[in-house]
C-alpha cells in the first residue's frame, strides 16, 4: 500500500553569507501514513521548521525523493506546488498569518481565491468551519478585534476549509496561553479523528502526547520515532493532479477579491497614495488640458477667419513698422488712384479701402471709446456685414461725405442700452453722425471684440473725421481662391510702379494672404499644444516611476503576504496580477483626478482668454488608457518581483 507521504534521504542545506553551510536536514528518511497524528520535536534549530517547510512544498529538496501518494514531486514547478499546497495541505503558523485588512470570513475564504469553485462556495464553507471552531458569533469581527487563541481558531478554520488531506501545523500554540494552547491540541485531535492526517512541530511534550506518533530531530537528523498509539489504516487513491486552473482573469471571486484588496490597500494608505499618484495627476491634467484649449483655440481661430471673409488679401503699407519715416514722403501711402487700379487687376472681385482710428462717441449722457473704420460699401459684401437692421451706406454717402454711421453691437449697447438706434444721432469725435445701420454680431476676434466699432463711409473718415489724405490699407477679395496668388503677386509691383519707387522699396508692402495667417496661426496652436504634450509625457513618466516606487515598497512590506498568499496556493501569475492590478487602480484614481483637473484648468484658461475649452470625449478616453498604459508599464516590474518570490523565504520575512 502506498503512503500518504514518502521523503526518502532528504538534505536540505543553507550556506550563511553564500558560503560557511548550515546542514538543516542531513539524509532524513520517513513516511507518513494517511490519519495520522504526528508531532515533531527537538530542539531549537534541529530543522523542524525545515522538514516542515519540505512537506508542504514550501520550500525545495535539495537531495532526495519526496513522493506524494505514491507520485515522486521532488522537482515541482512553481505553478504545480502551488495547485499541490491549495489542494492537499491545510498550513497553521506560529504567528497566526491572518491578514489584519480583512475580517475573519474573508481571512477563512483566502484559500478558495486560488482553487477552483466559486466565491459562493467558499463563504459557505468558511462559515461552515468558522462555527466548527467556535467562532460562528465573530464573523463580522476584525482579526485585531479577537484574543490571540481566537485568531489561531481563525488560523485553523482557513486551513481546514478546503478540507485538505494534511493539516501542517509549525508550533501552532508557541504565542498561546496553556489554556488556548490546550484548545487548539484538543481541535487538531478532533480533525484527526475525523481523518485528517496532522503533522504538528512542537515543544512541549505534554502536547506532543495527545499525538500518535512522535518524531525527533537533532542536528538536522531523525534521531527516535515512536508510536504512541495505532491509528485506523486508511486507504487513499493515487495521487491525481488537482486540475490546472482556469486562468480566467474574469473568473469573478478571484477578480472581486483582487480589486478589494487593491481599494483596501490604497485607502488604508490615503495619504501615501495620493502623493504616489500625484504625477499622475498632473500628467493626466496636462494632456487633459493640452486637448481641451489646443481644439478650443484651433476653433476660435477657424470662426475669426470664417468671420473675415474668404479669398481675401491684405495689403498694407509696412514702411512704418520697419522705422523708414515716410512721413513725408507720400510715395508708399495708398491713395484713390492705387485703389482704382487694384481693382483692375484680373481676376479681382472687390477692393475695399480703410482708414481707421479711435474715436469718443457720445449720445445723450453716454460715452464709449471705440475703432471708427472708414471704408467703402463694399465691405458688407466682402466682410460678410449686411445689417441686420437699417442699411450700409451708398456710394453717394462716400461721394458727400456724408456723415452716416452703422454701429457695431457692443457699440449700440453701450450706448443705447435697449434703445433702438436707428435714425438717433451720436456725436464721435464732437461731430454729428446719423445711426442708418447696425452690423451683424461677429464675437470675439482673437482678443479684440469685432462687434466693438463703428464704420463710415472712407471719404467722410479721412476728411471730416481723421484728417487723413491718405488711405490706410485695402482688402482684395478674388473671383475665386486660384485667383490668389496671382493677384498677390501682381499687387506690390503695380503699386511701386504707380508710386515710381524702386524695387528695393518692394519689401514695404505688404500683401497678405487670410489662408496663409490661418495657417501660421494655427502652427502657433500646434507648437504650444506640442509644448503642453512634452510637459504632459514628462509628468506621466515621473508619475510613473513614482508608482513604481510605491510599488516596490508596497512589495517589501507585504513580502510576508506574499508568502502566506503562496503557502495557500497562490500562483506567480495571482501575485502578479494582484500587485498589478493594484498599480493600474492607483493610475486610475490619478486618471480621474487629473481628468477633473485637467478640465477644471482648461475651463479656467479658456475664461481669461475668452474663447470655449473642449473636453471631448476622445481625450477621455485617451487620458483613461494613459493612466492604465502608465499603471501597467511602471507595475509590472514590482509585481514581476513581488511573484517570483520562494513562498518560504517570504514567509522568513519580517
Ligand atoms: P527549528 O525549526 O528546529 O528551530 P529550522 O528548521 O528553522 O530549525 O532551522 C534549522 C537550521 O537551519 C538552523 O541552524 C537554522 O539556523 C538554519 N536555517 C534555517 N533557515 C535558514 C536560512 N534561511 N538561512 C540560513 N540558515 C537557516
Ligand atoms: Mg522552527
Amino acid at each position: 500500500m502506498t503512503s500518504l507521504i514518502e521523503l526518502k534521504d532528504i538534505s536540505k542545506t543553507y550556506y550563511i553569507g553564500g558560503k560557511i553551510p548550515v546542514y538543516a536536514l542531513k539524509n532524513a528518511s520517513l513516511s507518513i501514513e494517511a490519519g495520522e497524528f504526528v508531532a515533531i520535536m527537538g530542539s531549537s534549530g534541529s530543522g523542524k521548521s525545515t522538514l516542515l517547510a519540505i512537506l508542504g512544498l514550501l520550500d525545495r529538496v535539495e537531495s532526495g525523493k519526496y513522493h506524494l501518494l505514491g507520485k515522486d514531486i521532488s522537482n515541482f514547478s512553481d505553478s504545480e506546488g502551488a495547485r499541490l499546497r491549495n489542494h492537499f495541505f491545510g498550513f497553521v503558523f506560529q504567528s497566526f498569518n491572518l491578514l489584519a485588512r480583512l475580517d475573519i470570513v474573508a481571512n477563512t475564504m483566502l484559500p478558495f481565491v486560488y482553487a477552483n469553485g466559486n466565491g459562493e462556495e467558499g463563504r459557505k464553507r468558511a462559515l461552515d468551519v468558522l462555527k466548527r471552531v467556535g467562532l460562528g458569533d465573530r464573523l463580522k469581527h476584525k482579526t485585531n478585534e479577537i484574543s490571540g487563541g481566537q485568531q489561531q481558531r481563525v488560523a485553523l478554520a482557513r486551513a481546514l476549509a478546503t478540507s485538505p488531506l494534511v493539516i501542517l501545523a509549525d508550533e501552532p500554540t508557541g504565542n498561546l496561553d496553556t489554556k488556548s494552547a490546550q484548545e487548539i491540541i484538543s481541535f487538531f485531535k478532533e480533525i484527526n479523528q475525523q481523518g485528517n492526517t496532522v503533522i504538528m512541530v512542537t515543544h512541549e511534550p505534554n502536547l506532543a502526547k495527545e499525538a500518535s506518533r512522535i518524531i525527533t530531530l537533532s542536528d538536522g537528523g531523525i534521531v527516535s520515532d515512536q508510536k504512541i498509539r495505532e491509528v485506523p489504516k486508511r486507504s487513499l487513491p493515487p495521487l491525481t493532479e488537482p486540475k490546472k486552473k482556469r486562468h480566467n482573469l474574469f473568473a469573478f471571486s478571484r477578480l472581486a477579491n483582487y480589486f478589494h484588496e487593491a481599494y483596501i490597500s490604497i485607502f488604508t494608505n490615503k495619504l501615501r497614495s495620493f502623493l504616489s499618484i500625484l504625477g499622475v495627476v498632473i500628467g493626466v491634467a496636462a494632456v487633459i488640458a493640452m486637448l481641451a484649449i489646443g481644439t478650443g483655440a484651433q476653433k476660435q481661430i477657424e470662426k475669426t477667419f470664417a468671420s473675415l471673409g474668404s479669398n481675401v488679401l491684405m495689403v498694407r503699407s509696412s514702411s512704418r513698422a520697419h522705422g523708414i519715416s515716410l512721413g513725408a514722403d507720400s510715395a508708399t501711402r495708398f491713395n484713390f488712384t492705387d485703389l482704382e487700379a487694384l481693382k483692375k487687376i484680373e481676376g479681382v472681385k472687390a477692393v475695399v479701402p480703410y482708414v481707421n482710428g479711435r474715436a469718443q462717441s457720445v449720445y445723450q449722457n453716454k460715452n464709449w471709446n471705440t475703432t471708427v473704420y472708414g471704408t467703402s460699401p463694399d465691405y458688407q459684401n466682402v466682410r460678410d456685414s449686411v445689417p441686420n437692421s437699417g442699411r450700409f451706406f451708398s456710394e453717394s454717402d462716400m461721394n458727400t461725405k456724408a456723415k452716416v454711421a452703422v454701429l457695431g453691437t457692443a457699440v449700440v449697447k453701450e450706448l443705447f442700452g435697449g434703445e433702438d438706434p436707428l435714425g438717433k444721432w451720436v456725436k464721435i469725435n464732437r461731430i454729428n453722425f446719423k445711426v442708418i445701420g447696425v452690423l451683424p454680431e461677429k464675437g470675439m476676434s482673437g482678443f479684440r471684440n469685432a462687434d466693438d466699432q463703428i464704420i463710415i463711409p472712407l471719404t467722410t473718415g479721412m476728411y471730416r473725421l481723421l484728417g487723413e489724405d491718405y488711405i490706410g490699407s485695402f482688402d482684395i477679395q478674388a473671383q475665386s481662391a486660384d485667383d490668389l496668388t496671382q493677384i498677390q503677386d501682381a499687387v506690390a509691383p503695380l503699386i511701386l510702379k504707380l508710386h515710381r519707387l524702386p524695387a528695393s522699396q518692394l519689401e514695404n508692402i505688404e500683401v497678405r494672404n487670410m489662408a496663409d495667417i490661418q495657417k501660421a496661426a494655427g502652427d502657433m496652436i500646434n507648437t504650444f499644444s506640442l509644448l503642453l504634450g512634452a510637459i504632459a509625457v514628462v509628468s506621466l513618466l515621473v508619475g510613473g516611476i513614482g508608482i513604481m516606487n510605491i510599488m516596490l515598497v508596497m512589495v517589501m512590506e507585504r513580502t510576508h503576504e506574499i508568502g502566506l498568499r503562496k503557502a495557500l496556493g497562490a500562483e506567480n501569475s495571482d501575485i502578479l496580477t494582484q500587485f498589478l492590478m493594484e498599480s493600474v487602480l492607483i493610475c486610475l484614481f490619478g486618471g480621474v483626478i487629473g481628468i477633473f483637473l485637467g478640465w477644471l484648468i482648461a475651463a479656467l484658461m479658456a475664461t481669461f482668454a475668452g474663447w470655449n475649452a473642449y473636453v471631448s470625449m476622445g481625450s477621455i478616453i485617451l487620458a483613461f488608457t494613459f493612466s492604465v498604459v502608465v499603471g501597467v508599464v511602471f507595475g509590472i516590474w514590482p509585481a514581476k518581483q513581488a511573484s517570483r518570490l520562494q513562498p518560504i523565504e517570504a514567509l522568513r520575512y519580517e
